[in-house]
């Protein structure tokens, strides 16, 4: 009796601090109690960890229960390239919801959905005339690896089964994306995996490029273990090379160097295996060009878009394929065997819509080629001298950072250390949200640091980042001069 006497008040009290809450702040949200383990049923991904509740964003600004507010320099993980709260493209969401939300593909095309293709197939590189709309970036790669392997199917080249991807990459985590994914650490609990992929080096000049090996060197280097992977599969097997055009989780931002993909695509058309680009994070103008792979002008049979797409308004992601692809399907079966219900959704098309209108029309991505130099040349200026700063690299805004123990050998930090959970954990007390990761580098942990902030980034935002990141930096690996 006591005891239940107890846990009513305590539970009336709980109760009390919640709603007292709720009404005080201007933001009517959450207590901070609502994410205590004890009190959550989300399922976290992390769920020992206390988070902040986002109860407002601004710009390039996010807000959380208390006030508290945070510059946001990775966009999340390269989601937020138009920032927070856009006036426009809420106004295109609810003007789609009060016209229709949603209405299944299986019955219905809709208008945005129509209009966001025809702007993508007119601006994407070649002939990637047609599009096709999902949810999120693992929606889009699994849509493509099954386009990929209809294809052959429908060639009658039915033997032309298997992936080749490269280590070190993201696809996405669900199991086909996770399969051709080259990250160990991610992969390991969940093998065997049930598609079959085969890995090869990345284009990772920081740590595989000789000092006197040339650009052309490297990537003709790079392209002849493709081909021997190709020969050892036999050709025959094999139906599609899929690569990141520039690298973005697990490695810290990898970009190409000139050449390499140009040597990948003729070693594909050699063997008649599709080429695959995965732009989830680095395109949609992330880099500085609508379609990262067009800054290197090679074009894929495939390629996948998300992050930027809908830039977090709605969840978002999609497919682009070549005439060729398609028109073997409409000459064949007639028939995408693939879908989910979400697809095409007519208010995740708006906000996609509104979001790439806003960024043509403000001429987004010249920004984001001028603020992205600054950036890496702020980081370089800050950083450089640090002895744990290895490597600072990126295109546009997509920088990566890496940690390393030594700079001489490039061993990475101690993974025991979890220097990339402190890195997030300190640069949130200050006010900036940055994208740490413990990737693997050959199998052995190493840390990065994605930032990929919102293109709307002014001159100024640029320098208060790069004075956050360093302070940052300097205060978990403390280094004196
Ligand atoms: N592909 C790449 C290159 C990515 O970076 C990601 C996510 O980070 C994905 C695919 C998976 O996208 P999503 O998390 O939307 O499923």
């Amino acid at each position: 009796g006591a005891l239940s006497l107890i846990y009513l008040v305590l539970e009336l009290s709980l109760k009390e601090t919640y709603i007292s809450f709720k009404y005080t702040n201007k933001h009517s949200i959450q207590n901070k109690l609502w994410t205590d383990t004890i009190m959550t049923h989300v399922f976290h991904r992390h769920p020992k960890q206390s988070l902040p509740t986002a109860v407002a964003g601004e710009g390039i600004t996010l807000i959380d229960q208390n006030g508290k507010r945070y510059i946001d320099a990775s966009g999340g993980a390269a989601v937020s390239c138009l920032g927070h709260s856009h006036p426009e493209v809420i106004a295109a969401i609810h003007q789609q919801i009060d016209a229709v939300a949603y209405a299944h593909t299986s019955f219905f095309t809709n208008e945005p959905a129509e209009q966001l293709a025809q702007f993508l197939a007119q601006r994407a590189p070649g002939d990637l005339d047609y599009v096709y709309f999902v949810s999120g970036g693992s929606e889009a790669i699994e849509a493509a690896l099954k386009l990929a392997r209809q294809y052959f199917v429908e060639k009658q080249q039915p033997s032309r089964r298997l992936f080749i991807a490269r280590r070190q990459s993201y696809h996405g985590n669900t199991l086909g994306a996770l399969a051709i994914g080259g990250n160990a650490w991610r992969r390991a609990p969940f093998l065997p995996l049930l598609t079959e992929a085969h890995h090869v080096s990345p284009c990772y000049p920081y740590r595989d490029q000789g000092a006197d090996e040339s650009d052309h060197a490297y990537a003709t280097r790079l392209a002849d273990e493709l081909e021997q992977k190709i020969l050892q599969l036999g050709p025959e097997n094999v139906a599609a090379f899929v690569a990141e055009t520039v690298v973005g989780a697990t490695a810290g931002v990898l970009v190409p160097v000139p050449g390499y993909l140009q040597a990948i695509r003729r070693v594909c058309d050699q063997y008649g295996v599709l080429l695959i680009l995965d732009e989830v994070m680095c395109g949609m103008g992330r880099t500085g060009h609508l379609f990262a792979c067009a800054e290197d002008e090679v074009t894929p049979d495939i390629l996948t878009i998300a992050k930027g797409l809908g830039a977090g308004y709605q969840p978002i992601g999609a497919m682009l394929a070549s005439r060729r692809i398609y028109q073997t399907l409409v000459d064949g079966s007639g028939f995408f065997q693939h879908g989910h219900t979400y697809m095409g959704h007519a208010t995740a098309c708006a906000a996609a819509l509104a979001v790439q209108q806003v960024i043509e029309r403000d001429q987004l991505l010249h920004n984001v080629r001028v603020r992205g130099q600054q950036l890496r040349q702020g980081l370089h200026q800050t950083l450089s001298a640090h002895p744990n700063v290895g490597d600072i690299r990126g295109r546009g805004l997509m920088v990566g950072i890496e940690l390393v123990a030594d700079k001489q050998s490039k061993t990475p930090l101690d993974h025991h250390a979890k220097t990339h959970t402190q890195l997030r954990r300190v640069a949130m007390d200050k006010g900036l949200l940055m994208y740490p990761m413990g990737g693997t580098v050959d199998g052995v942990h190493g840390d990065h640091i994605l930032l990929a902030p919102p293109f709307i980034c002014t001159a100024q935002d640029i320098d208060h980042i790069v004075e956050l990141v360093s302070a940052t930096i300097f205060e978990v690996l403390p280094f004196t001069h």
